[in-house]
Protein backbone atom coordinates (compact mmCIF):
# COMPACT_ATOMS: atom_id res chain seq x y z
CA UNK A 1 0.00 0.00 0.00
CA UNK A 2 2.85 2.58 0.95
CA UNK A 3 4.16 1.89 -2.36
CA UNK A 4 1.05 2.46 -4.15
CA UNK A 5 1.00 5.97 -2.51
CA UNK A 6 4.60 6.91 -3.19
CA UNK A 7 4.32 5.93 -6.74
CA UNK A 8 1.04 8.15 -7.27
CA UNK A 9 2.36 10.92 -5.67
CA UNK A 10 5.72 10.70 -7.54
CA UNK A 11 3.80 10.56 -10.48
CA UNK A 12 1.97 13.82 -9.43
CA UNK A 13 5.08 15.50 -8.81
CA UNK A 14 6.08 14.40 -12.36
CA UNK A 15 3.26 15.91 -13.93
CA UNK A 16 3.32 19.03 -12.27
CA UNK A 17 7.27 19.21 -13.12
CA UNK A 18 6.44 18.77 -16.65
CA UNK A 19 3.69 21.67 -16.45
CA UNK A 20 6.94 23.86 -14.80
CA UNK A 21 9.28 22.70 -17.10
CA UNK A 22 6.70 24.09 -19.89
CA UNK A 23 7.20 27.74 -18.10
CA UNK A 24 10.54 27.58 -18.21
CA UNK A 25 11.66 26.91 -14.70
CA UNK A 26 13.40 23.74 -14.08
CA UNK A 27 12.24 22.13 -11.52
CA UNK A 28 14.39 21.88 -8.81
CA UNK A 29 14.48 25.41 -8.59
CA UNK A 30 10.13 25.27 -8.05
CA UNK A 31 10.90 22.86 -5.24
CA UNK A 32 13.64 25.13 -2.90
CA UNK A 33 17.08 25.29 -2.62
CA UNK A 34 18.48 21.41 -2.30
CA UNK A 35 19.77 21.34 1.42
CA UNK A 36 19.57 17.76 1.41
CA UNK A 37 21.70 17.28 -1.04
CA UNK A 38 19.22 14.74 -2.64
CA UNK A 39 18.25 15.61 -6.54
CA UNK A 40 14.19 16.63 -6.59
CA UNK A 41 14.07 14.26 -9.12
CA UNK A 42 14.59 11.32 -7.52
CA UNK A 43 10.72 9.55 -6.36
CA UNK A 44 11.91 10.33 -2.77
CA UNK A 45 9.03 12.48 -2.23
CA UNK A 46 6.89 11.22 1.51
CA UNK A 47 5.13 11.99 3.89
CA UNK A 48 7.10 14.51 6.84
CA UNK A 49 9.48 15.60 3.81
CA UNK A 50 9.71 19.35 4.31
CA UNK A 51 10.14 21.74 1.46
CA UNK A 52 12.60 24.63 2.75
CA UNK A 53 13.20 26.28 5.01
CA UNK A 54 13.46 29.57 3.35
CA UNK A 55 14.17 32.72 4.61
CA UNK A 56 11.67 35.08 5.04
CA UNK A 57 13.35 38.51 4.01
CA UNK A 58 13.12 41.96 6.48
CA UNK A 59 14.87 45.12 6.05
CA UNK A 60 17.55 45.99 9.60
CA UNK A 61 15.36 48.86 10.33
CA UNK A 62 11.42 49.49 11.19
CA UNK A 63 10.68 51.67 8.53
CA UNK A 64 10.78 49.33 5.67
CA UNK A 65 8.28 46.78 4.69
CA UNK A 66 8.51 43.99 2.19
CA UNK A 67 6.55 43.29 -0.57
CA UNK A 68 5.08 40.05 -2.04
CA UNK A 69 7.99 37.93 -2.26
CA UNK A 70 8.33 34.53 -3.74
CA UNK A 71 9.53 32.00 -1.08
CA UNK A 72 9.93 29.78 -4.14
CA UNK A 73 8.50 26.63 -1.92
CA UNK A 74 6.04 24.54 -4.38
CA UNK A 75 3.28 23.07 -3.60
CA UNK A 76 2.53 19.73 -5.06
CA UNK A 77 -1.30 19.65 -6.64
CA UNK A 78 -4.27 18.19 -4.26
CA UNK A 79 -1.46 17.41 -1.44
CA UNK A 80 -1.78 18.98 2.10
CA UNK A 81 0.72 20.94 4.19
CA UNK A 82 1.71 22.39 7.36
CA UNK A 83 3.04 25.96 6.67
CA UNK A 84 5.26 26.93 9.47
CA UNK A 85 6.51 30.14 10.02
CA UNK A 86 9.29 30.33 12.61
CA UNK A 87 12.28 32.83 14.49
CA UNK A 88 12.06 35.78 16.31
CA UNK A 89 13.67 38.95 15.46
CA UNK A 90 15.27 41.60 17.95
CA UNK A 91 13.93 45.50 17.55
CA UNK A 92 16.58 47.30 19.28
CA UNK A 93 15.89 51.38 19.69
CA UNK A 94 17.90 53.55 17.69
CA UNK A 95 19.87 56.07 20.68
CA UNK A 96 20.46 58.11 17.78
CA UNK A 97 17.47 59.21 16.55
CA UNK A 98 16.50 62.92 16.37
CA UNK A 99 15.92 63.97 20.02
CA UNK A 100 13.10 66.74 18.79
CA UNK A 101 10.99 64.21 17.11
CA UNK A 102 7.76 62.94 18.09
CA UNK A 103 8.05 59.80 21.24
CA UNK A 104 8.03 56.11 19.64
CA UNK A 105 6.25 53.79 21.35
CA UNK A 106 7.84 51.07 23.51
CA UNK A 107 8.24 47.94 21.89
CA UNK A 108 9.11 44.33 23.44
CA UNK A 109 12.73 43.60 22.40
CA UNK A 110 11.71 40.30 20.29
CA UNK A 111 9.12 39.39 18.03
CA UNK A 112 7.33 36.50 17.07
CA UNK A 113 6.23 35.47 13.37
CA UNK A 114 2.56 36.80 14.33
CA UNK A 115 4.23 40.50 14.48
CA UNK A 116 3.44 42.86 17.29
CA UNK A 117 0.51 43.25 19.67
CA UNK A 118 0.67 47.12 19.36
CA UNK A 119 -1.80 47.52 16.54
CA UNK A 120 -4.61 45.28 14.85
CA UNK A 121 -2.62 45.06 12.08
CA UNK A 122 0.02 43.07 13.73
CA UNK A 123 3.04 45.38 12.19
CA UNK A 124 6.46 43.07 11.30
CA UNK A 125 3.88 40.02 11.35
CA UNK A 126 5.01 37.80 8.21
CA UNK A 127 1.89 36.87 5.76
CA UNK A 128 1.57 34.31 3.87
CA UNK A 129 -0.39 33.55 0.41
CA UNK A 130 -0.39 30.97 -2.25
CA UNK A 131 0.81 32.45 -5.51
CA UNK A 132 1.98 31.03 -9.09
CA UNK A 133 5.52 31.05 -9.91
CA UNK A 134 5.36 34.22 -11.50
CA UNK A 135 2.44 35.60 -10.01
CA UNK A 136 1.92 37.11 -5.87
CA UNK A 137 -1.24 35.53 -4.11
CA UNK A 138 -4.57 37.45 -4.05
CA UNK A 139 -5.18 36.76 -0.25
CA UNK A 140 -3.22 35.59 2.73
CA UNK A 141 -3.68 32.44 4.70
CA UNK A 142 -4.81 32.32 8.43
CA UNK A 143 -2.06 31.22 10.72
CA UNK A 144 -2.58 30.29 14.24
CA UNK A 145 -1.42 31.82 17.01
CA UNK A 146 -1.54 35.24 16.83
CA UNK A 147 -0.30 36.50 19.51
CA UNK A 148 3.45 38.28 19.35
CA UNK A 149 5.54 36.23 22.00
CA UNK A 150 4.51 33.33 19.81
CA UNK A 151 8.14 31.48 18.20
CA UNK A 152 6.33 29.56 15.19
CA UNK A 153 3.15 30.22 13.68
CA UNK A 154 1.69 27.33 11.33
CA UNK A 155 -1.71 26.77 9.03
CA UNK A 156 -3.19 24.02 6.53
CA UNK A 157 -2.96 24.81 3.24
CA UNK A 158 -3.00 22.49 -0.27
CA UNK A 159 -1.35 22.85 -3.74
CA UNK A 160 -0.82 23.41 -6.34
CA UNK A 161 1.26 26.62 -5.98
CA UNK A 162 4.29 28.60 -4.54
CA UNK A 163 3.98 30.05 -1.31
CA UNK A 164 4.77 33.90 -1.03
CA UNK A 165 5.86 36.02 1.93
CA UNK A 166 5.24 39.79 2.59
CA UNK A 167 5.75 41.86 5.76
CA UNK A 168 3.72 45.42 6.09
CA UNK A 169 4.65 47.12 8.72
CA UNK A 170 1.88 49.95 9.38
CA UNK A 171 2.07 51.78 11.59
CA UNK A 172 5.89 51.43 12.80
CA UNK A 173 6.74 54.00 10.27
CA UNK A 174 9.06 55.81 12.75
CA UNK A 175 12.27 57.17 11.62
CA UNK A 176 13.68 60.88 11.29
CA UNK A 177 16.29 63.11 9.89
CA UNK A 178 17.67 66.25 10.94
CA UNK A 179 18.58 68.99 8.76
CA UNK A 180 18.23 67.49 5.58
CA UNK A 181 20.65 64.58 6.61
CA UNK A 182 20.47 60.47 6.32
CA UNK A 183 17.12 58.86 7.38
CA UNK A 184 17.17 57.14 11.22
CA UNK A 185 15.19 54.44 12.03
CA UNK A 186 12.88 53.80 15.54
CA UNK A 187 14.88 50.84 15.46
CA UNK A 188 17.12 48.46 14.67
CA UNK A 189 16.11 44.99 13.63
CA UNK A 190 18.11 41.72 13.71
CA UNK A 191 17.72 38.24 13.96
CA UNK A 192 16.07 35.74 11.07
CA UNK A 193 12.75 33.52 10.27
CA UNK A 194 12.23 30.98 8.02
CA UNK A 195 9.19 29.72 6.13
CA UNK A 196 8.60 25.57 5.54
CA UNK A 197 6.08 23.73 4.03
CA UNK A 198 5.60 19.62 5.74
CA UNK A 199 4.03 17.73 3.66
CA UNK A 200 0.97 15.53 5.46
CA UNK A 201 -0.33 12.64 4.79
CA UNK A 202 -3.25 12.30 2.51
CA UNK A 203 -6.65 10.39 4.75
CA UNK A 204 -6.43 6.76 4.71
CA UNK A 205 -8.78 4.26 4.20
CA UNK A 206 -8.32 1.21 5.98
CA UNK A 207 -10.13 -2.25 5.04
CA UNK A 208 -10.70 -4.45 8.45
CA UNK A 209 -9.52 -7.57 6.45
CA UNK A 210 -7.90 -8.43 3.23
CA UNK A 211 -8.13 -10.70 1.19
CA UNK A 212 -11.65 -11.88 2.00
CA UNK A 213 -14.15 -14.54 0.69
CA UNK A 214 -16.42 -13.47 -2.01
CA UNK A 215 -19.56 -12.27 0.46
CA UNK A 216 -17.44 -10.92 3.62
CA UNK A 217 -19.01 -7.57 5.23
CA UNK A 218 -15.74 -5.29 5.24
CA UNK A 219 -15.12 -2.24 7.09
CA UNK A 220 -13.59 0.34 6.11
CA UNK A 221 -12.67 3.15 8.60
CA UNK A 222 -11.30 6.86 7.12
CA UNK A 223 -8.46 8.61 9.09
CA UNK A 224 -6.59 11.21 8.94
CA UNK A 225 -3.52 10.90 10.58
CA UNK A 226 -2.71 14.62 11.18
CA UNK A 227 -6.29 16.70 12.74
CA UNK A 228 -9.50 15.67 13.96
CA UNK A 229 -11.43 18.09 12.55
CA UNK A 230 -12.52 16.60 9.05
CA UNK A 231 -15.93 15.25 7.45
CA UNK A 232 -17.07 14.16 4.67
CA UNK A 233 -18.88 16.88 2.70
CA UNK A 234 -21.15 17.28 -0.23
CA UNK A 235 -21.05 14.95 -3.22
CA UNK A 236 -21.51 10.94 -3.42
CA UNK A 237 -19.32 10.24 -0.20
CA UNK A 238 -18.33 6.77 -0.05
CA UNK A 239 -18.23 4.48 -2.81
CA UNK A 240 -17.23 1.03 -4.13
CA UNK A 241 -15.25 0.90 -7.33
CA UNK A 242 -14.92 -2.76 -8.52
CA UNK A 243 -11.73 -4.12 -10.31
CA UNK A 244 -13.93 -6.38 -12.36
CA UNK A 245 -16.44 -5.82 -15.05
CA UNK A 246 -19.03 -7.46 -12.10
CA UNK A 247 -20.36 -4.75 -9.79
CA UNK A 248 -21.91 -6.75 -6.93
CA UNK A 249 -20.97 -5.68 -3.58
CA UNK A 250 -23.27 -4.00 -1.47
CA UNK A 251 -22.61 -0.86 1.00
CA UNK A 252 -23.61 -1.62 4.32
CA UNK A 253 -23.64 1.43 5.89
CA UNK A 254 -21.76 4.13 4.30
CA UNK A 255 -23.44 7.48 5.54
CA UNK A 256 -21.61 10.76 4.79
CA UNK A 257 -22.11 11.49 8.42
CA UNK A 258 -19.91 8.65 9.50
CA UNK A 259 -16.39 8.02 9.01
CA UNK A 260 -16.41 4.52 8.67
CA UNK A 261 -18.28 2.25 5.45
CA UNK A 262 -19.01 -1.78 5.55
CA UNK A 263 -19.71 -3.06 2.27
CA UNK A 264 -20.62 -6.67 0.96
CA UNK A 265 -17.73 -7.72 -1.42
CA UNK A 266 -18.48 -9.89 -3.94
CA UNK A 267 -15.36 -9.22 -6.27
CA UNK A 268 -11.88 -7.57 -6.09
CA UNK A 269 -12.16 -3.67 -5.83
CA UNK A 270 -11.72 -0.68 -3.61
CA UNK A 271 -13.57 2.10 -1.71
CA UNK A 272 -13.33 5.59 -2.49
CA UNK A 273 -14.39 8.40 -0.39
CA UNK A 274 -15.61 11.79 -2.46
CA UNK A 275 -14.71 14.85 -1.02
CA UNK A 276 -13.13 14.31 2.37
CA UNK A 277 -13.15 17.86 3.78
CA UNK A 278 -9.79 18.47 6.72
CA UNK A 279 -9.56 22.20 8.39
CA UNK A 280 -12.31 23.89 6.68
CA UNK A 281 -10.60 23.82 3.56
CA UNK A 282 -8.27 21.04 2.62
CA UNK A 283 -10.27 18.71 0.15
CA UNK A 284 -9.37 14.84 -0.70
CA UNK A 285 -10.62 12.00 -2.43
CA UNK A 286 -8.95 9.28 -0.23
CA UNK A 287 -8.98 5.46 -1.59
CA UNK A 288 -8.68 2.56 -0.15
CA UNK A 289 -5.94 -0.40 -1.04
CA UNK A 290 -7.79 -2.66 -3.27
CA UNK A 291 -9.41 -5.52 -1.36
CA UNK A 292 -8.50 -9.33 -2.89
CA UNK A 293 -10.84 -11.60 -2.71
CA UNK A 294 -9.51 -14.97 -2.17
CA UNK A 295 -11.15 -18.55 -3.20
CA UNK A 296 -10.30 -19.87 0.04
CA UNK A 297 -10.20 -18.97 4.18
CA UNK A 298 -8.49 -19.35 7.63
CA UNK A 299 -10.94 -20.79 10.10
CA UNK A 300 -10.60 -20.59 13.71
CA UNK A 301 -12.83 -22.87 15.54
CA UNK A 302 -12.69 -24.14 18.95
CA UNK A 303 -13.70 -27.88 19.34
CA UNK A 304 -15.91 -26.96 21.93
CA UNK A 305 -18.28 -25.04 19.66
CA UNK A 306 -17.16 -22.02 21.83
CA UNK A 307 -14.46 -19.71 22.09
CA UNK A 308 -14.51 -18.98 25.38
CA UNK A 309 -12.62 -20.07 28.53
CA UNK A 310 -11.98 -19.26 32.29
CA UNK A 311 -9.01 -17.90 33.25
CA UNK A 312 -5.71 -19.96 34.60
CA UNK A 313 -4.65 -20.28 38.18
CA UNK A 314 -8.10 -21.17 39.14
CA UNK A 315 -6.70 -24.60 40.72
CA UNK A 316 -8.19 -26.61 37.84
CA UNK A 317 -11.79 -24.97 37.94
CA UNK A 318 -12.68 -23.85 35.22
CA UNK A 319 -10.23 -25.21 32.60
CA UNK A 320 -7.95 -22.92 31.43
CA UNK A 321 -6.87 -25.03 28.07
CA UNK A 322 -9.17 -24.44 24.92
CA UNK A 323 -8.23 -26.46 21.54
CA UNK A 324 -8.56 -24.77 18.82
CA UNK A 325 -9.16 -26.12 15.13
CA UNK A 326 -7.05 -24.53 12.65
CA UNK A 327 -7.51 -24.71 8.88
CA UNK A 328 -7.82 -23.51 4.75
CA UNK A 329 -11.27 -24.07 3.34
CA UNK A 330 -12.04 -23.74 -0.11
CA UNK A 331 -15.43 -24.48 -1.10
CA UNK A 332 -14.59 -28.06 -1.36
CA UNK A 333 -13.13 -28.63 2.33
CA UNK A 334 -9.96 -28.01 4.08
CA UNK A 335 -6.98 -27.82 2.37
CA UNK A 336 -3.82 -30.46 2.97
CA UNK A 337 -1.07 -28.84 3.80
CA UNK A 338 -2.02 -25.29 4.52
CA UNK A 339 0.80 -23.16 6.75
CA UNK A 340 -1.11 -20.80 8.89
CA UNK A 341 0.24 -18.35 11.17
CA UNK A 342 -1.27 -16.77 14.00
CA UNK A 343 -1.31 -13.86 16.87
CA UNK A 344 -3.08 -12.83 20.21
CA UNK A 345 -3.31 -9.82 21.18
CA UNK A 346 -4.95 -8.90 24.30
CA UNK A 347 -7.65 -6.06 23.87
CA UNK A 348 -7.29 -3.92 27.05
CA UNK A 349 -10.22 -2.53 28.90
CA UNK A 350 -12.58 -5.75 28.09
CA UNK A 351 -12.71 -7.45 31.62
CA UNK A 352 -13.31 -5.04 33.61
CA UNK A 353 -9.75 -3.91 34.25
CA UNK A 354 -8.74 -0.42 32.48
CA UNK A 355 -4.72 0.15 32.81
CA UNK A 356 -3.53 1.63 29.52
CA UNK A 357 -1.23 -1.36 29.45
CA UNK A 358 -1.94 -4.07 26.99
CA UNK A 359 -3.83 -7.00 28.92
CA UNK A 360 -1.21 -9.87 29.07
CA UNK A 361 -3.03 -12.95 25.58
CA UNK A 362 -2.27 -16.26 27.27
CA UNK A 363 -0.17 -18.45 24.73
CA UNK A 364 -0.86 -20.60 22.03
CA UNK A 365 1.03 -23.77 21.72
CA UNK A 366 2.06 -22.78 18.32
CA UNK A 367 2.17 -19.75 16.34
CA UNK A 368 2.76 -21.32 13.05
CA UNK A 369 1.20 -25.06 12.07
CA UNK A 370 0.95 -27.02 9.15
CA UNK A 371 -2.98 -28.19 8.37
CA UNK A 372 -1.29 -31.82 7.49
CA UNK A 373 -2.83 -34.30 5.30
CA UNK A 374 -6.37 -34.04 7.38
CA UNK A 375 -6.56 -30.19 6.51
CA UNK A 376 -7.21 -29.63 10.12
CA UNK A 377 -4.67 -28.80 12.86
CA UNK A 378 -4.97 -28.33 16.72
CA UNK A 379 -3.32 -25.70 18.49
CA UNK A 380 -3.65 -24.94 22.30
CA UNK A 381 -4.43 -22.10 23.74
CA UNK A 382 -4.08 -21.06 27.38
CA UNK A 383 -5.35 -18.35 28.84
CA UNK A 384 -3.56 -15.85 31.24
CA UNK A 385 -4.45 -14.90 34.92
CA UNK A 386 -7.21 -12.31 33.82
CA UNK A 387 -10.91 -11.91 32.40
CA UNK A 388 -11.12 -10.09 29.07
CA UNK A 389 -11.26 -10.56 25.56
CA UNK A 390 -8.61 -11.73 23.46
CA UNK A 391 -7.90 -10.91 19.53
CA UNK A 392 -6.99 -14.34 17.34
CA UNK A 393 -5.93 -14.12 14.26
CA UNK A 394 -4.64 -16.39 11.42
CA UNK A 395 -3.45 -15.17 7.97
CA UNK A 396 -2.20 -18.18 5.24
CA UNK A 397 -0.76 -17.14 1.99
CA UNK A 398 -3.96 -16.78 -0.87
CA UNK A 399 -6.76 -16.90 1.57
CA UNK A 400 -8.94 -14.61 3.38
CA UNK A 401 -7.07 -14.31 6.91
CA UNK A 402 -8.96 -14.85 9.87
CA UNK A 403 -10.06 -13.21 13.15
CA UNK A 404 -12.12 -14.15 16.38
CA UNK A 405 -12.24 -13.31 19.83
CA UNK A 406 -11.87 -15.59 22.63
CA UNK A 407 -13.33 -14.27 25.99
CA UNK A 408 -11.33 -14.95 29.01
CA UNK A 409 -14.33 -15.20 31.87
CA UNK A 410 -15.57 -16.83 34.48
CA UNK A 411 -19.37 -17.46 33.68
CA UNK A 412 -22.61 -17.04 35.61
CA UNK A 413 -21.32 -13.86 37.45
CA UNK A 414 -23.75 -10.86 38.44
CA UNK A 415 -23.12 -7.32 39.68
CA UNK A 416 -23.94 -6.57 43.76
CA UNK A 417 -25.61 -3.39 43.14
CA UNK A 418 -25.89 -0.49 45.55
CA UNK A 419 -28.92 -0.86 46.56
CA UNK A 420 -31.56 -1.45 49.75
CA UNK A 421 -29.62 -1.97 52.63
CA UNK A 422 -26.19 -3.04 50.24
CA UNK A 423 -23.82 -0.13 50.25
CA UNK A 424 -21.00 -0.97 48.12
CA UNK A 425 -17.55 1.21 48.44
CA UNK A 426 -13.71 1.02 46.60
CA UNK A 427 -14.21 0.95 42.91
CA UNK A 428 -11.22 2.77 41.33
CA UNK A 429 -10.64 3.74 37.75
CA UNK A 430 -8.41 0.80 37.12
CA UNK A 431 -11.42 -1.64 38.42
CA UNK A 432 -14.25 0.61 37.97
CA UNK A 433 -16.73 -2.28 38.51
CA UNK A 434 -15.77 -4.66 41.57
CA UNK A 435 -18.99 -6.03 43.09
CA UNK A 436 -18.94 -9.14 40.70
CA UNK A 437 -20.12 -12.43 42.28
CA UNK A 438 -21.91 -15.82 41.84
CA UNK A 439 -25.32 -15.92 42.85
CA UNK A 440 -24.96 -17.39 45.98
CA UNK A 441 -22.30 -14.95 46.62
CA UNK A 442 -24.87 -11.88 46.11
CA UNK A 443 -28.08 -13.39 47.79
CA UNK A 444 -25.61 -13.97 51.18
CA UNK A 445 -23.99 -10.87 50.73
CA UNK A 446 -27.90 -9.13 50.47
CA UNK A 447 -29.59 -11.24 53.88
CA UNK A 448 -26.25 -10.42 55.84
CA UNK A 449 -26.77 -6.52 54.60
CA UNK A 450 -30.70 -6.92 55.74
CA UNK A 451 -29.38 -8.35 59.03
CA UNK A 452 -27.15 -6.60 59.56
CA UNK A 453 -29.37 -3.39 59.33
CA UNK A 454 -31.81 -4.61 61.36
CA UNK A 455 -29.44 -5.65 64.28
CA UNK A 456 -27.99 -1.96 64.28
CA UNK A 457 -31.50 -0.54 64.64
CA UNK A 458 -32.02 0.72 61.16
CA UNK A 459 -29.24 3.22 61.42
CA UNK A 460 -26.23 1.46 59.83
CA UNK A 461 -25.07 -0.51 56.75
CA UNK A 462 -22.53 -2.87 56.12
CA UNK A 463 -20.01 -1.41 53.67
CA UNK A 464 -18.51 -3.86 50.42
CA UNK A 465 -15.81 -3.49 49.42
CA UNK A 466 -14.14 -5.80 46.42
CA UNK A 467 -15.69 -9.08 45.45
CA UNK A 468 -14.30 -9.71 41.93
CA UNK A 469 -14.06 -8.13 38.51
CA UNK A 470 -16.63 -7.97 35.37
CA UNK A 471 -15.09 -11.41 33.84
CA UNK A 472 -13.46 -12.64 37.07
CA UNK A 473 -10.17 -13.61 36.93
CA UNK A 474 -7.05 -12.51 38.97
CA UNK A 475 -7.95 -8.95 40.67
CA UNK A 476 -4.94 -7.42 40.83
CA UNK A 477 -4.41 -4.79 43.34
CA UNK A 478 -1.20 -3.69 44.88
CA UNK A 479 0.53 -3.55 42.57
CA UNK A 480 -2.57 -3.32 39.41
CA UNK A 481 -1.17 -3.30 35.93
CA UNK A 482 -1.62 -7.10 35.48
CA UNK A 483 0.71 -8.09 38.26
CA UNK A 484 -0.02 -11.74 38.88
CA UNK A 485 1.61 -11.99 42.20
CA UNK A 486 -0.87 -8.95 43.47
CA UNK A 487 -2.78 -8.53 46.80
CA UNK A 488 -5.96 -10.53 46.33
CA UNK A 489 -4.94 -13.82 45.93
CA UNK A 490 -8.41 -14.93 45.93
CA UNK A 491 -11.64 -12.67 44.44
CA UNK A 492 -10.68 -14.63 41.19
CA UNK A 493 -14.43 -16.81 41.12
CA UNK A 494 -16.99 -14.43 42.41
CA UNK A 495 -16.88 -16.53 45.83
CA UNK A 496 -15.21 -13.71 47.86
CA UNK A 497 -15.99 -10.77 49.16
CA UNK A 498 -14.29 -8.18 51.23
CA UNK A 499 -16.26 -6.78 54.37
CA UNK A 500 -15.02 -3.11 56.15
CA UNK A 501 -14.43 -3.97 59.68
CA UNK A 502 -12.52 -1.00 60.83
CA UNK A 503 -15.02 1.34 61.41
CA UNK A 504 -17.33 -1.32 63.59
CA UNK A 505 -17.26 -2.02 66.98
CA UNK A 506 -16.18 -4.62 69.08
CA UNK A 507 -19.94 -6.03 69.25
CA UNK A 508 -20.61 -5.07 65.83
CA UNK A 509 -17.91 -6.83 64.71
CA UNK A 510 -18.51 -10.00 66.77
CA UNK A 511 -22.17 -9.86 64.92
CA UNK A 512 -21.04 -9.86 61.68
CA UNK A 513 -18.56 -12.55 62.26
CA UNK A 514 -21.08 -14.95 64.25
CA UNK A 515 -23.57 -14.65 61.46
CA UNK A 516 -21.76 -15.61 58.49
CA UNK A 517 -20.01 -18.16 60.53
CA UNK A 518 -23.55 -19.67 61.09
CA UNK A 519 -24.72 -19.22 57.78
CA UNK A 520 -21.09 -20.50 55.73
CA UNK A 521 -18.79 -22.72 58.28
CA UNK A 522 -15.22 -21.34 59.31
CA UNK A 523 -13.97 -21.70 55.45
CA UNK A 524 -16.36 -18.84 55.22
CA UNK A 525 -14.68 -15.91 57.40
CA UNK A 526 -11.19 -14.67 57.01
CA UNK A 527 -10.50 -11.77 59.06
CA UNK A 528 -7.86 -9.54 58.19
CA UNK A 529 -7.03 -7.48 61.26
CA UNK A 530 -5.00 -4.15 61.42
CA UNK A 531 -4.88 -0.49 59.65
CA UNK A 532 -7.26 -2.11 56.93
CA UNK A 533 -9.41 -4.30 59.16
CA UNK A 534 -11.52 -6.56 56.83
CA UNK A 535 -13.31 -9.75 56.58
CA UNK A 536 -13.03 -12.07 54.14
CA UNK A 537 -15.88 -13.83 53.70
CA UNK A 538 -16.49 -17.04 51.41
CA UNK A 539 -19.34 -18.78 49.55
CA UNK A 540 -19.30 -22.08 48.19
CA UNK A 541 -15.43 -23.02 48.57
CA UNK A 542 -14.50 -26.47 49.89
CA UNK A 543 -10.50 -25.46 50.10
CA UNK A 544 -8.40 -23.00 50.53
CA UNK A 545 -7.45 -20.97 48.92
CA UNK A 546 -10.93 -20.51 47.28
CA UNK A 547 -9.45 -18.86 44.26
ZN1 LIG B 1 -6.59 -5.14 37.05
ZN1 LIG C 1 -10.34 -10.52 50.30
Amino acid sequence: MTAIITVSWWYRRALFCAGIALAVYACSDLFGPDSSGKSSLKPSFAVGDVTGPQPVPRSDRNDIPIAWTSSSIGLLPGTGYRVLVSGRLNFEFNQHYCPNSPGRPSLPPTVGPAGFDLDVRKPWGVRVGIGTQTTAPSSTLSLQPTTESAPEISGFVQGPGVLWVKRPIDPLYWSCSENGGESRPGWFVSGSQTIQAIELAPPDVVPDKNPVSPGDTVRFDLHVSWSTNFFIGSGTGWRWVPDTTTNTSTLLSCSRLQNFCKVIVRERGHVEVQNVVVEGGLTFNPRSPIVEVASSRVRIQSQSGVLAVGPSAMKGQPDSLLVLAISVESNSGPIANSVVDLTIDGIEGTGGHQHGVTMPPGALSSLSVNTGPTGVANVTYTSGAFGGNIDIRGTSTGAASARETIVIRVPGLSELMEAGNVDTIGWTTLHPSNHWGTPAMLSGLTALADAYFAFTGNTSKLQFNDMSVVFGGKFDVNPADYSTTAEHDEHRLGKSADIRSKTLTAAQYEWVRRWWLNEYGALGVLEHKGTNAHFHLRVGCTVKPCY
